[in-house]
């Protein structure tokens, strides 16, 4: 059995190379994903005959067009933008926009991958997307973001809509871009809809939206350690980014007690041995947020701090890590550092921040290991209720969405426990994995060959 399932495997990962070649991103990710549910389906004659695999790693389309915009100086320069449509079986499509200079094709294929077993893991119907551009926000004036993003959505307007797909932010992408695109799809659709997510609050957006996603993913990390008798309070805690997960991550590790010594950005960490509190996290929030300046200013500001150029945080002991930066921003030495210093809990707040092999290694070493597609879904959930609100003309109180949040974080972890062996250690990697997939394959299944 062992033997079917690792040849099918292999065969499978071959034939995924050959059909998309040089997408490393996506390759990592549906092999993490593939390695998860392969004994499932090779257990079910009803997967195989209905290539279930084959359906779930080939987006239903992808869209790629063309965005030119004007600078500040007058200059007129070109961009390529893309929509990653993954799959609708259990709803619209749903998912982020990324602005970054990296951004690849393959990178959104990872990221609409992941997308359509995190959107299922909430329990709302959304299916999985992504789209985003080669954009580099950097250095870029607001007038500059805003040409853009209404150069974006002259194209994007066609392929979007609230039965239809439903974008949001991601890295690069936050109340800002959302606000502009949202203004320019009213002018050029002639529509007031809830076609994104991430709305301000004047105009159909849901609290507690902005926080969903750090929120989110403290209340995953809560709920692992609750399940051994554990809890956040007094953990020291290390996290990387300065972004929107994990501003609002750190806003709430510090409300529920924790000890957070770490931040970041592209340029280093800062390491502040006193921990965070809420007058350091407002200054934070100052700088990255209003004042998009770099990590540097806070070692200036708090002279106790030290920042380290050029450096991630993971060699830092500590008893949990929260990358919330990015892909691929734990690796094998990070993990084994990590490891090596006594780490317990390991909960992404990014999407695939941890290398394959990282994540192998905190399985193997019994780490508690949250993987991005349950424990960052806080973020998309709230989405889905921005989304019902939208739809019934209402807006929902901040308790009412947080206590919701709360409960869909809570129902995510009781399916990764469920599917993940109920044991003494319980991997939620195979649990996200295989408690997302079962209801998309079902879904699949129930339609057909289509
Ligand atoms: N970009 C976020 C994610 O990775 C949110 C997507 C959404 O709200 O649609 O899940």
């Amino acid at each position: 059995m062992a033997d079917d399932k690792d040849k099918a495997l292999e065969h499978f990962m071959q034939g995924l190379k050959r059909r998309n070649p040089g997408q490393k991103e996506f390759h990592q990710a549906v092999q993490e994903f593939a390695e998860s549910v392969m004994p499932v389906v090779v257990a079910n004659p009803d997967y195989q005959h209905a290539q279930i695999l084959e359906r779930l790693t080939e987006p239903d389309r992808i869209i790629t067009f063309r965005v030119t915009w004007q600078d500040d100086e007058g200059n007129v320069r070109v961009n390529r933008a893309w929509r990653v449509q993954f799959s609708n079986a259990i709803g619209p499509y749903k998912g982020g926009l990324r602005f970054h200079s990296d951004v690849t094709l393959s990178v959104l294929k990872f990221l609409g991958f992941e997308q359509i077993f995190k959107n299922s893991l909430t329990g709302l119907p959304m299916g999985g997307a992504k789209g985003g551009a080669n954009f580099n926000p950097k250095g870029k004036s607001a007038d500059e973001v805003m040409r853009f993003c209404q150069a974006m959505m002259c194209e994007l307007h066609r392929h979007i809509g609230e039965d239809v797909d439903v974008p949001a932010g991601d890295i690069g992408v936050g109340a800002r871009e959302i606000s502009y695109l949202f203004g320019q799809y009213k002018r050029v659709a002639n529509r007031y809809a809830g076609v994104l997510t991430g709305k301000g609050l004047a105009y159909g957006g849901s609290p507690v939206r902005t926080e969903a996603t750090g929120y989110g993913c403290v209340y995953f990390c809560q709920n692992m350690l609750q399940h051994v008798d554990d809890s956040v309070e007094g953990k020291t805690t290390v996290v990387s980014g300065a972004g929107n997960v994990a501003l609002y991550a750190i806003e709430k590790l510090v409300a529920m007690g924790a000890n957070v010594v770490t931040a970041s950005d592209s340029s280093g960490f800062v390491y502040d041995a006193e921990g965070m509190d809420e007058d350091k996290l407002a200054y934070l929030k100052d700088l990255k947020e209003v004042r998009r300046g770099r990590m540097s200013e806070y070692a200036e500001r708090y002279k106790h701090a030290k920042y380290y150029e050029g450096k991630r945080p993971w060699g830092v002991e500590c008893d949990i890590a929260m990358p919330c930066a990015t892909q691929n921003e734990i690796g094998r030495d990070d993990a084994k550092a990590l490891i090596d210093n006594g780490v317990r809990v390991v909960c992404e707040g990014a999407n695939m921040p941890s290398e394959l092999a990282a994540a192998h290694a905190f399985v193997k070493a019994k780490v508690l290991f949250g993987p991005a597609k349950a424990a960052n879904a806080g973020g998309v959930a709230v989405s889905g209720l921005e989304q019902a609100q939208n739809a019934q003309r209402v807006t929902w109180s901040v308790e009412e969405v947080d206590h919701r949040l709360h409960g869909i974080m809570k129902d995510i972890h009781r399916r990764c426990v469920e599917e993940g062996g109920n044991h003494e250690y319980v991997n939620y990697a195979l649990g996200a994995n295989i408690a997302g997939f079962r209801k998309v394959a079902e879904a699949l299944l129930a339609y057909g060959a289509i």
